[in-house]
């Protein structure tokens, strides 16, 4: 389809990330943004509306601790400001359109799909749409862990954020307007990247867990996994 695209952006690879609020992308993915940014990636996070329905007092808070997250992450931000709760597919869909034509991405992350008694309306009908948009453009796309509430949530792709989990905690620490969220505790969160660890087996360290939704690789791939040291220790015991 469209991977000649790709040719044309060979030398800086793009991540586009989408997201329904600030602060929905740092959470589960602000460890792994950090590394690609560190390897040279292009890193822009889109997110869709205002979050004045959240805990944020003043309106453009929140907007404000993303750019300060950003730079820490060393992600470039865009706002849209469709109307949470209430926004459709087909606005995402126009809107995660724009934002593939502007920035090529090679890579979209997005919300995991969940059905919605279980997880944030925003988030299920912003994971549906970039899905569908993701399909049609054939470009690869991970979902991120829920907040809370993993139900659905099938990771089969984790990375190690050990050397980066400092910065992780310090783009979270950004959204002050949030720290009344449980999951967005310092306990919580180390928890929770401890126990994508213990799922690998690994008696230290921190990771980030995604599903894989689609992904397609060429040689380069290879080459790269034989160059590289994986450090994983083969340690699972039953
Ligand atoms: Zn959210």
């Amino acid at each position: 389809m469209n991977t000649h695209l790709n040719l044309n952006h060979i030398n800086q690879q793009t991540v586009l990330t989408v997201y329904a609020h600030a602060d929905d992308e740092v959470l589960p993915a602000a460890g792994t943004l950090r590394l690609m940014s560190q390897a040279g990636w292009n890193v822009h996070c889109l997110i869709l509306t205002e979050g004045n329905l959240s805990s944020s007092l003043v309106k453009g808070t929140r907007h404000q601790e993303a750019e300060d997250a950003g730079k820490i992450i060393g992600a470039t931000y865009e706002f849209y400001a469709l109307e949470e709760c209430n926004f459709s597919t087909q606005a995402v869909i126009k809107v995660v359109e724009e934002a593939i034509k502007n920035s090529h991405p090679d890579l979209i992350i997005t919300h995991a799909p969940q059905p919605e008694k279980y997880g944030h309306r925003d988030h299920e009908v912003c994971a549906i749409a970039v899905s569908n948009v993701a399909t049609r453009r054939n470009i690869p796309l991970w979902y991120s862990a829920p907040p809370v509430f993993l139900r659905g949530f099938e990771p089969n792709f984790f990375v190690d954020i050990t050397s980066v989990i400092e910065e992780k905690i310090a783009a979270i620490g950004c959204y002050e307007s949030e720290t009344n969220k449980t999951f967005m505790q310092l306990d919580a969160i180390l928890v929770l990247s401890r126990f994508w660890a213990r799922e690998l087996g690994q008696k230290e360290g921190y990771f980030e867990a995604f599903e894989i939704s689609r992904q397609w690789v060429d040689a380069s791939f290879f080459t790269a996994l034989a160059q590289s040291k994986n450090k994983l220790k083969n340690s699972m015991v039953f």
